[in-house]
């Protein structure tokens, strides 16, 4: 579903992605972690098109991305993208926050986005919170809205960055379980985290990233408990 080729990118002098070659297959769910600064979020937002790549490709379905325009709107619906801040609208209902795109982006019709969305919100457990702002809401159910928001424009990849990085301990399992049970049910998912468990759960595969290069790949469990490279033994022990 997603491919990299040979993917550069630099921020002035600094080289954040280095020749990064990567493909994650349909229903796959695939782990990044690596130390902070390493481009993990560089590499997603260069996945939406959030941040333009200076070498290489990248395609979505087998097609390269869009520069601009509508086929850059049609891109960002299918890749879904939750970041570690919320980001909802904050002057809009929790239902309108997952109802405008499909609206606006994909032309649904308001009744029908609407029934769409109140399932989407009942999937991940806060239905109850639809005429809420954000603001009313915990981390862990805006965190969850978002995840709803994302899923109302179909997408073909969700892409999660430390998305439970920045709640509150306890509200971070119930973010977890909707993201494990949308791994289970076959969504293609690249995840940002550091969180062992839902990768052992739910990753099929983890790569390490340090200084824009993809370092090591390996099964969750081969990855925690035998990491072959120093840098990956490294990080690991001070995560761990
Ligand atoms: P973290 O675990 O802290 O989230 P990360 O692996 O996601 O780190 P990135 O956010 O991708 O790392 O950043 C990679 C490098 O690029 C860092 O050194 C960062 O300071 C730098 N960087 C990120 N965004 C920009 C930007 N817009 N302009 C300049 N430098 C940037
Ligand atoms: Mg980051």
């Amino acid at each position: 579903v997603v491919e990299l080729v040979g993917v550069n990118k630099h921020f002035g002098e600094l080289h954040v992605l280095r020749d990064i070659d990567l493909t994650v297959s349909k229903g796959e769910v695939l782990v990044v972690v690596g130390p902070s600064g390493s481009g993990k979020s560089t590499m997603c937002r260069a996945i939406n098109r959030l941040e333009p790549i200076d070498s290489g490709t990248i395609r979505v379905d087998g097609v390269p991305l869009p520069e601009e325009g509508r086929p850059l709107a049609r891109l960002r619906s299918d890749v879904g993208m939750v970041f570690q801040s919320f980001n909802l609208f904050a002057h809009r209902s929790v239902l309108d926050n997952v109802t405008l795109g499909p609206v606006k982006v994909r032309k649904v019709k308001k009744a029908e986005a609407k029934d769409e969305a109140m399932e989407l919100l009942s999937r991940v457990g806060v239905q109850d919170q639809a005429d809420k702002l954000p603001a009313q809401l915990s981390g862990g159910q805006q965190q969850r809205v978002a995840i709803a928001r994302a899923l109302a424009m179909h997408p073909k990849v969700m892409l999660f960055d430390e998305p439970t990085s920045a709640l509150d301990p306890e509200m971070v399992g119930e973010v977890l379980d909707v993201m494990v049970s949308l791994a289970r049910d076959g969504m293609t998912m690249v995840v940002v985290t550091h969180e062992m468990g839902f990768a052992r759960k739910a990753g099929d595969r983890v790569v390490f990233m340090a200084d824009g290069q993809l370092v090591e790949q390996a099964t969750p469990d081969e990855f925690f408990t035998h990491p072959q490279s120093t840098r990956a033994q490294d990080f690991l022990s001070k995560i761990l």
